[in-house]
């Protein structure tokens, strides 16, 4: 995929060149955006750009020179890339200090030497300190690129210190026509669907896309729409969401409440995040509702949010959201 860029990357993808072709590369680059705008994607061409020894007219990367055979079999000796290690939900100092270690001396071949750290926010206290000592004192012709959704979670110190690049979320059409061209096989109404799930974000579109999660996004609502109308239980839909753990669900259920509320305002379909529910939400939206408690609903279920991705029981969290939902217009 190297050698195509994504659409929505090409006035970064600009910038990046200009910085070689006025020879002022920076020391570190910090890319940010959500999940799903391309932003590893981007670095890595960027990376690879640098490293090859013929690069193309737009300064993509041949993908056929020594050095670009030697990053698609990610054995290049001056690209490095730092993560996690697997279980560890942190990168450590003892990371940094071989990174360190193994970058003291010039890259190995004439170019560039380039670090990935990705995803930045994931270097521990400890990490980020070594880290920013790391990049006081620079290393010649070595680029540094980290990449992280959460900018917010990283030092100033260290933020301070790099060159920024903000991927924003391309719009919707964009999104949608990428999309389309990825899957041809989708039709119009359900690539829309999609777009609007992922909220935009291409890649995260063609995953769900990929994954049927479309499928798997309607029938969480509509077992959210039965329990609304007392005509399944909580604890059975727990049970079946609990096996979509690893799916947006409570982000999803979080945008139902808020869209629920607009409806009840006579908020026009458009203006949903969701606007193919508009029907089912509205009429929901004329029973009796008490806003009050949508809105404490509505927090819980941002709070559960915040605590996904520790180890909490999945049943009993969807248990306590759907009982919470079921009973919202009991007195
Ligand atoms: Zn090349």
């Amino acid at each position: 995929m190297n050698d195509v860029l994504l659409p929505w990357h090409k006035p970064y993808w600009q910038q990046l060149r200009q910085y070689v072709s006025q020879q002022r590369l920076p020391q570190a680059l910090l890319i940010t955006g959500k999940p799903g705008l391309g932003k590893k994607h981007l670095a890595q061409q960027f990376a690879a750009s640098l490293l090859c020894t013929q690069p193309g007219e737009n300064g993509l990367a041949c993908g056929q020179c020594r050095d670009c055979r030697l990053v698609s079999a990610a054995t290049h000796p001056d690209l490095i890339h730092l993560k996690r290690i697997e279980d560890k939900t942190s990168i450590s100092v003892d990371q940094i200090r071989t990174l360190i270690a193994q970058t003291s001396l010039k890259p190995q071949f004439d170019g560039y030497r380039i670090i990935l750290i990705d995803p930045a926010d994931a270097l521990n206290a400890n990490a980020a300190n070594a880290f920013l000592k790391y990049l006081e004192e620079p290393t010649e012709r070595t680029l540094v690129v980290l990449l992280t959704a959460m900018p917010g979670k990283l030092p100033a110190t260290i933020t301070s210190r790099c060159q920024k690049l903000n991927l924003a979320t391309p719009g919707r059409e964009l999104a949608c026509a990428w999309l389309k061209r990825q899957q041809p096989a989708l039709d119009e109404q359900a690539a829309e669907k999609i777009v609007y799930l992922a909220k935009s974000a291409p890649l995260l579109a063609l995953a769900f896309a990929s994954n049927g999660v479309l499928a798997i996004h309607d029938d969480c609502f509509q077992a959210w729409l039965e329990l609304a109308n007392q005509k399944t239980h909580p604890v059975m839909v727990a049970e079946q969401w609990q096996k979509w753990a690893d799916k947006p669900i409570l982000s999803w259920f979080a945008d139902w409440l808020v869209d629920l509320l607009k409806c009840r305002s006579k908020a026009p379909a458009q203006k949903l995040n969701n606007p193919h529910l508009y029907k089912s939400l509205s009429a929901l939206s004329e029973c009796p509702l008490n806003p009050r408690k949508v809105y404490i609903l509505y927090d819980l279920v941002l709070e559960n949010l915040r605590r996904q991705h520790t180890p909490i029981n999945k049943q009993l969290m969807f248990e306590e959201l759907l009982i919470h939902w079921a009973r919202l217009n009991d007195n």
